[in-house]
């Protein structure tokens, strides 16, 4: 099946509130363009380098979401590129973010990265964590920065039925909603994208699903 088969194939299938994110890192810019012809309306690239190469290519064809960690030394290079952060993992993150945007007049949405299997070599802050960090970045009204909820990748698993549970843990801090302010929790990948959804993910992110694999 050709990339714009896949594509076509996987929004059909979507709910129409969820969000297809193609996750486009080591993709070239052929491949993103077939994407986008068939109507990807929405990037994810992990690396600010590799972003910076292709978002100036393809630019406002689609919205660009940051689904790498970002240490905070990129944050300046990241903010021009992007529309939407989705691995903000502290306070300190959210205020540089806000920062550089008020320089340049931008506004971002972000989401906070959740590492919710407590893994130790996984980026996202730890579940019991989470609320307190989300209120402070609300609390602090940034005027360019919109905190919308929750990302989280879950554990890698032979079988993705077993994410299931990680998936549902973060459903239920995401409904917490944070006095309204919550609409968005991106979660599912090629192999877990409606079991995502089952469990209430607003946005996924599919790679291999629509590009292939990676070689
Ligand atoms: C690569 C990646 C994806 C997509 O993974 P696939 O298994 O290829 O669909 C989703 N989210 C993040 C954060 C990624 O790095």
């Amino acid at each position: 099946m050709s990339i714009a088969e896949k594509v076509r194939e996987h929004l059909a299938a979507l709910p129409a509130n969820v969000l297809l994110v193609a996750a486009t890192k080591t993709r070239t810019t052929d491949e993103i363009a077939e994407a986008l012809d068939a109507g990807i309306r929405a990037c994810g690239e992990n690396y600010v380098q590799e972003a910076e190469e292709k978002i100036p290519i393809l630019g406002s064809r689609a919205e660009w979401h940051c689904i790498g960690h970002l240490q905070s030394n990129k944050i300046r290079k990241a903010v021009p590129l992007f529309d939407w952060i989705e691995t903000i993992d502290s306070f300190a993150a959210a205020a540089e973010v806000e920062k550089r945007c008020a320089e340049i007049g931008k506004s971002m949405d972000i989401l906070l990265e959740i590492n919710i299997a407590e893994e130790a070599q996984k980026h996202g802050l730890m579940p019991v964590d989470a609320g307190r960090v989300a209120d402070e970045i609300l609390k602090a009204g940034f005027p360019h920065v919109r905190l919308r909820g929750y990302m989280t990748m879950g554990p890698f698993l032979d079988d993705p039925e077993g994410l299931r549970t990680y998936f549902r843990r973060a459903r239920i801090l995401f409904e917490e909603k944070r006095g309204g302010k919550f609409d968005q929790l991106s979660m599912g990948m090629s192999d877990s994208w409606r079991i995502g959804i089952e469990e209430g993910a607003t946005i996924v992110r599919i790679g291999t699903g629509l590009f292939g694999a990676r070689g």
